[in-house]
């Protein structure tokens, strides 16, 4: 009888030992369910559903090639995923295990009703795995690494199936194009479309461009103005690509190669964490830390929309929120700059800095978000201190965003090198903002909310 593998994030051929193992087996039914209802809040947004939308067009393409195609059904996958195994005659489900505490979840309610095996693919190593000498989960980044790096190289990646076999006859599969996963009007994914190529193809291209300078990452890697950081992200999301293939492509790459593996290894600690806190992208794990003084309502939502639409009167973070608007990505080093001022200048809680990239990332990812969300924000496990507050013209200034500013701001082209970090009002082109707050009132604010939170 046929096999299912169920789909999730893990859209590749390649390197997917839910698709291995199931092809071995005989006949494979691959599905992919799209499912609003378990997920809830955490339904994925709207730069996500583009993505996804694309990514399965690839996938189905790529199963067709094989002689084999991809079955789409929507609805709750502990209903759909039994039913299909009943119309199908299929025993058994073949998938990767998730993390996302609501997959979770989903993963127990479709083993209660079928045979779910699971397996490990999209880490370096199965999230839990890396422990303590007594056998506790690591809280903290460093050490967490260096027990992981003990564990690599990752197993060398699984080759795709030679051949997938097809059921005797198919099951029926809805239209991806009756999702409504891409926007109608206003179309605001031309900037999406012209920079990227969801699917596993597009991922290997990025790959192979990446791993020839990967060895050069640490000198660009904090520059937003060049092109110097991988751009997987949302490939690796999706899991259009797995860690084990990027890893085997760039780690004898030398230079400083081994700080992009770290950066990989954030990935894996994010899902650590997750795992630990479930609720981490809505609770913040530093007691009390929910009810800061934040500013609301009123003026303050006025000033969250300014920070969304990119018109907070300072052009580094101007430039990243638009960056992220059009392209449905920001620079590493510019999503720091413009967490820290949401929180900070602004006075704003995290959270609502975390909803604006659920929405608005391609890479948008439960765990990743929310870990650099409480680091940036100082209410995580393992984060920067709340008082650490970064001055947006200095970084501005130190990483050398003028390149940056000038593509992203474009009424601000035209100024000279003084003047483009931080215009002074009389330099400011007709429509580009003031700043919503000066930067030394906006620091004193912050410090002054954090003696009165600690006060409490
Ligand atoms: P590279 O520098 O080439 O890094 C390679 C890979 O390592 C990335 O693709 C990513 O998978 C992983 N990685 C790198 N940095 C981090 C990090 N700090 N934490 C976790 N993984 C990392 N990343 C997401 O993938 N999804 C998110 O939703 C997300 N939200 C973020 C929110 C904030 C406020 C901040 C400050 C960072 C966030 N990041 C998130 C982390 C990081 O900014 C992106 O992973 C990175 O910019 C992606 O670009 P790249 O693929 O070129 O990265």
């Amino acid at each position: 009888s046929p096999v299912i593998v169920w789909f999730r994030r893990d859209l590749r051929l390649s390197d997917q030992a839910a698709l291995v193992e199931a092809a071995a087996k005989g006949p494979v039914v691959p599905v992919y369910v799209l499912d609003d209802e378990t997920a809830k809040h955490r339904a994925m947004g709207g730069a996500s559903r583009w993505w996804l939308h694309h990514s399965l067009e690839s996938l189905g393409a790529g199963l067709e090639e094989k002689g084999s195609r991809l079955i789409l059904r929507r609805g709750r996958c502990e209903d759909v995923l039994p039913a299909l195994a009943k119309e199908v005659g299929a025993s058994e489900v073949h998938a990767l295990r998730h993390y996302e505490p609501w997959w979770r979840n989903a993963e127990k309610a479709v083993g209660k009703a079928l045979t779910l095996h699971l397996h490990h693919g999209n880490y370096l190593a199965p999230p839990g795995s890396v422990t303590t000498g007594a056998g506790q989960p690591y809280k903290i980044f460093t050490p967490f690494w260096r027990a992981l790096h003990e564990r690599l190289p990752p197993p060398d990646p699984l080759y795709r199936p030679h051949t997938i076999a097809a059921p005797e006859s198919w099951p029926e599969s809805e239209a991806l194009d009756d999702w409504g996963l891409l926007p109608t009007r206003p179309d605001w994914a031309g900037g999406l479309r012209d920079f990227w190529t969801p699917g596993e193809e597009g991922a290997k291209a990025r790959l192979k461009t990446f791993a020839e300078k990967a060895s050069r990452y640490e000198g660009q890697r904090n520059l937003p103005a060049r092109n110097g950081t991988s751009f997987l992200s949302p490939h690796l999301h999706f899991g259009e690509i797995s860690p084990a293939q990027v890893w085997h492509a760039t780690s004898s790459a030398g230079g400083s190669v081994a700080t992009f593996l770290s950066e990989i290894g954030w990935r894996d600690y994010a899902q650590n964490v997750i795992l630990q806190y479930p609720d981490y992208g809505g609770t913040s794990a530093r007691e009390g830390f929910d009810d800061f003084p934040w500013r609301s309502g009123g003026q303050a939502q006025e000033d969250l929309e300014a920070w969304q639409q990119g018109r907070t009167g300072y052009p580094i973070v101007d430039a990243g929120m638009r960056e992220l608007w059009h392209t449905g990505w920001m620079h590493n080093r510019v999503r720091m700059i413009t967490a820290s001022f949401l929180i900070k200048h602004l006075l704003i809680d995290w959270r609502e800095g975390e909803k604006w990239f659920w929405d608005t990332l391609v890479d948008a990812d439960y765990a990743s978000n929310a870990v650099n969300w409480q680091w940036n924000a100082g209410s995580g496990v393992d984060s920067n201190m709340f008082v650490r507050i970064m001055a947006p013209l200095s970084q501005s200034e130190k990483f050398d965003a003028a390149g940056y500013i000038r593509q992203w701001v474009p009424e601000l082209a035209d100024l000279p090198a003084g003047e483009i970090h931080d215009p002074s009002p009389m330099a400011r082109p007709k429509g580009y903002p003031q700043r919503l707050i000066e930067h030394r009132a906006g620091r004193e604010r912050a410090l002054g909310a954090w003696e009165q939170f600690k006060g409490e």
